[in-house]
């Protein structure tokens, strides 16, 4: 191997055990750390953060690009080596070009707008916050021009959907827009479906090893993971064979624990699937917040929520609590899961009205920072976007502009669109892949997912980071990202379940 890339992987390889070592502190954070152990651990956390921040940034690393230029010219652009030395240097200038004093202070503004959100979100005070906000949305502008861009949010988004642009966002959003608002409201005219098999009592225990159940069945490695409980359900990685998730249980509502771990494992098979080659690299994860959240809206949603799957699961399910669901049919299981509703908070939302949540914000946050809205008219604006969009809007702040961290824990703009990427490329992926095999449907209704899961491995997971969410849509399905499969997608399951013509 060449001796400047060698070099360049010995640093790379101990900034991934750093930052794995401190994801390992953040995992026991939010599960077994008892509460006085907090001050040590941010304390820890930062002193790892630190450390790998420098190594990284370093000028060594700068020396080392320069020199590995012209092997990077010769060697193939799909290779590991021409991938690992291309990522490197984008998350290099991204680490290097904003200044670290600047980085502080923002840092330091959002902790303080974070704790004053808490309390106006307790007392639905929107006034309390919005000086501060107003600073964050010029930090926000300010970090964004750090980087050439076309639009003052396409670093920001670039940050978590590398090579995603607003220019690229807005026809895509505004073209589901159109198509979301009517079939929300043609659904929601309907008769509400009757989701009372899933409002009753089920114990703790039998619904997390019923989720687990699924999760192995679906792939997920116990050997390379494993399942906890902390109150927000997230997926973190160690390494290529450690892969964790945690989930929530809801002991009255059978919804929540279920597809919270499907959720997950989509995650976690992403990150499971990656290549050992990249292992201890920065290419070893997944590629974009976005494709991220097309394997777990996958899982959870396009399989997890389907009859094909229940077809097999729920005999098993009403095996598990058969007082529960003796007088309830495979039918009317299936319609509780998906029963659409009218809603004021993005994170309760069902998957039909979710997009419509993410578009909202991420139109306001790239109009805020155009200059074309103001602070001091968000609560508002967002009130008249609710009614227009999901015909519903909250008369608290608190349910309305206040009830996302997002914008008052961080920046304002960038931090949204992964959401609806993710429900996008969910559906086109999963067509590429029935169009491939088309055995994967029968294969789900008798729990066999082997099919599905090694072409989402081949096609996406193996590579990791190497390419961008648009190189990957086009290897893994011939085509540029389009909104079409997932429109059609949704018409057809709603269709069906509500009994309406679209
Ligand atoms: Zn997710």
């Amino acid at each position: 191997m060449d001796k400047n890339l060698k070099k360049l992987k010995k640093i790379l390889y101990e900034v991934d055990d750093i930052n794995n070592a401190s994801s390992l502190l953040g995992w026991d954070q939010a599960t077994y750390m008892p509460a006085k152990g907090a001050e040590a651990r941010a304390r820890q956390m930062a002193t790892l953060g630190k450390l790998a921040h420098q190594k990284f940034s370093s000028k060594k690393i700068a020396k080392l690009l320069k020199k590995l230029e012209p092997l990077e010219k010769d060697l193939d652009y799909n290779s590991n080596e021409a991938s690992l030395i291309r990522v490197t240097r984008k998350d290099y200038e991204k680490a290097t070009k904003v200044p670290a004093k600047f980085l502080e202070e923002f840092s330091n503004h959002a902790s303080a707008t974070y704790q004053l959100w808490i309390q106006a979100r307790a007392q639905d005070n929107f006034d309390m916050v919005a000086d501060n906000l107003e600073k964050t949305l010029d930090y926000s502008r300010r970090m964004a021009n750090y980087f050439p861009h076309e639009h003052i949010a396409d670093p920001l988004i670039d940050n978590s959907d590398e090579a995603m642009t607003v220019s690229v966002l807005r026809p895509l959003f505004a073209d589901l827009r159109k198509e979301l608002v009517p079939l929300v409201e043609a659904v929601v005219a309907q008769e509400p479906a009757d989701d009372s098999a899933v409002k009753q009592f089920f114990l703790q225990d039998k619904q997390l090893d019923f989720a687990m159940m699924i999760a192995q069945d679906y792939g997920y490695d116990k050997k390379r993971g494993r399942l906890d409980l902390t109150h927000h359900p997230f997926m973190t990685k160690f390494a290529i064979d450690d892969v964790r998730i945690t989930t929530r249980v809801n002991q009255n509502d059978l919804t929540d624990a279920i597809f919270s771990s499907l959720h997950e494992t989509g995650h976690a098979l992403y990150e499971l699937g990656v290549s050992h080659d990249l292992d201890r690299t920065l290419l070893a994860g997944g590629t974009s917040s976005g494709v991220h959240e097309s394997q777990s809206r996958l899982w959870e949603n396009q399989i997890g929520r389907s009859k094909d799957l229940w077809q097999y699961y729920y005999p098993k399910l009403q095996e598990v609590f058969p007082e529960q669901l003796k007088d309830y049919s495979l039918e009317d299981y299936y319609k509780a899961i998906n029963k659409v509703s009218r809603s004021l908070i993005r994170t309760d939302a069902d998957e039909l009205t979710y997009n419509l949540h993410v578009i909202i914000r991420f139109d306001l946050e790239t109009d805020l920072l155009e200059g074309k809205i103001a602070i001091k008219d968000l609560p508002e604006l967002w009130r008249a976007r609710y009614q227009a969009d999901l015909g519903v809007s909250s008369e608290t702040d608190a349910d309305g502009v206040l009830q996302d961290v997002h914008w008052y824990g961080g920046q304002i703009g960038g931090v949204f669109q992964g959401y609806t990427l993710g429900n996008i490329m969910s559906s086109q992926f999963y067509n590429a892949a029935l169009a491939a095999k088309p055995q994967i449907k029968d294969e789900i209704s008798q729990a066999k997912f082997d099919t599905l899961h090694n072409w989402l491995k081949e096609n996406i997971y193996t590579h990791g980071r190497k390419f961008t969410a648009a190189e990957v849509v086009k290897m893994a399905t011939g085509k540029e990202m389009t909104t079409k499969p997932y429109i059609a997608y949704l018409k057809e399951k709603y269709a069906d379940l509500y009994d309406i013509k679209f």
